[in-house]
């Protein structure tokens, strides 16, 4: 008998399951509000005009050669200056190793594999709630997982006290995972003061701040901003691991354009963590893809192109913000409840606080489509299919 006879079938992705829902759903009224990626207006999948005119900028160049196992040079320290600022000091000191990474997951991946070889005692903290592949990324990487408070669902939102409780108690020298902005599902990020105290802690406990930040320039439109909280602790002097990803706010998602940053003490330092993530990545994917890579590292470095990019991200983020203005007034029309989180949470998601069931029901009954988790993609709402989303929400909440 062969082996394979015996193998039963994985469970379904959670999020990527609901789009064969939605897609074998006939229903001419049904609503995905599932994915993680942006639409237009009409509802259709978006190619951003930078991306098209350096796609056009570098045809016919030699991309078909391998890069090196760390990927491309121009990337990383394009990367490294979105996150840590142009002119900052670890920059001009040379003290980050960087990896170009397949996409956010893999960045974060390759740290875990990184953090259970060199810190072989610590376990990683992750908000609650957060993004469900990161329980999957550490526990592949065989990283032990703590949880720390993050949501409060009846303020729907920061549940700051705890947050803060929870890293006063995590053992000195913990890793946290923490997103850099637009948290994944719930879109409630801490405020300036509430980073600087999240900052200021985890010196006095010594932990050792990751953060995934998918989403930088998407929460704002104004890609300093949504740095922020990498800015903050920078200034107090952390030594930082970043992963990073041009999947939303280039629209790239299928590329799989990322990277890994570790800020070390010194030159030497970078240069030694950086050789350990490239052992790393050399037997799990050899080295990161080029075309992707080159699009992006053409964007970064024209000026031009940059301000474009910048010019179309707002736009993207302008219409997100515009469908929950719509969305929040509508339903506060209807009825006394308040809807205010809608127009508080930022990024592309909406965490309306919808239990499984009532999620079940939504899709059953409505034929609109989201995670169990009650998590909504602002970006697959639009002027069009926008009255259709009102009334059922109002036939639904009855
Ligand atoms: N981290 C978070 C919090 C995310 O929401 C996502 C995208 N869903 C990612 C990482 C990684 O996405 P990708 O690998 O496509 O860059």
């Amino acid at each position: 008998v062969a082996a394979t006879e015996e193998v039963g079938p994985a469970p379904a992705d959670s999020t990527f399951g609901i789009t064969d829902a939605f897609l074998a759903d006939p229903s001419p009224n049904k609503i995905n509000l599932g994915v993680g990626a942006y639409r237009d207006d009409q509802g259709r999948p978006v190619v951003l005009q930078c991306v098209r005119d350096a796609a056009a900028r570098i045809s016919g160049s030699e991309f078909m050669e391998y890069l090196p196992i760390g990927g491309s040079l121009t990337i990383v320290e394009e990367c490294v200056k979105l996150a840590y600022g142009e002119k900052s000091d670890v920059i001009q000191e040379k003290r980050f190793a960087g990896v170009q990474a397949l996409s956010g997951t893999g960045a974060c991946r390759l740290f875990a594999e990184f953090q259970k070889r060199f810190l072989p005692e610590s376990r990683i903290y992750m908000p609650i709630p957060t993004w469900n592949n990161h329980h999957s990324i550490w526990r592949e990487a065989g990283v032990p997982q703590r949880t720390f408070h993050y949501y409060h669902p009846e303020c729907k939102g920061l549940d700051f006290p705890a947050l803060m409780v929870d890293v006063k108690n995590a053992p000195n020298r913990s890793v946290f995972l923490l997103h850099a902005c637009a948290h994944n599902p719930t879109g409630v990020d801490p405020s300036e003061e509430q980073w600087k105290e999240i900052s200021y802690q985890f010196k006095v406990r010594n932990h050792f701040p990751f953060f995934d930040m998918a989403y930088q320039g998407f929460a704002s439109g104004n890609l300093d901003r949504d740095a922020q909280a990498i800015r903050i602790f920078l200034e107090d002097g952390h030594l930082i691991g970043c992963a990073q990803s041009f999947a939303k706010n280039m629209g790239l998602y299928g590329q799989r354009v990322g990277c890994l940053s570790v800020l070390c003490k010194d030159e030497k330092q970078a240069i030694a963590v950086k050789s350990q993530l490239q052992q790393i990545a050399r037997p799990m994917y050899s080295n990161p893809p080029v075309y992707g890579a080159l699009l992006v590292s053409t964007i970064l470095s024209n000026p031009d192109l940059k301000s474009l990019w910048v010019k179309e991200m707002k736009g993207m983020v302008d219409r997100i913000t515009r469908m929950r203005t719509a969305l929040r007034e509508n339903l506060e029309k209807r009825g006394s409840l308040n809807w205010e989180h809608i127009t508080n949470q930022i990024g592309m998601f909406c965490y309306t606080g919808l239990t499984p069931e009532q999620v079940d029901r939504l899709t059953h009954n409505f034929h609109i489509y989201m995670t169990r988790d009650g998590r909504i993609s602002m970006a697959g709402v639009n002027t069009h299919n926008l009255s259709m989303l009102f009334f059922n929400a109002c036939l639904f909440l009855g």
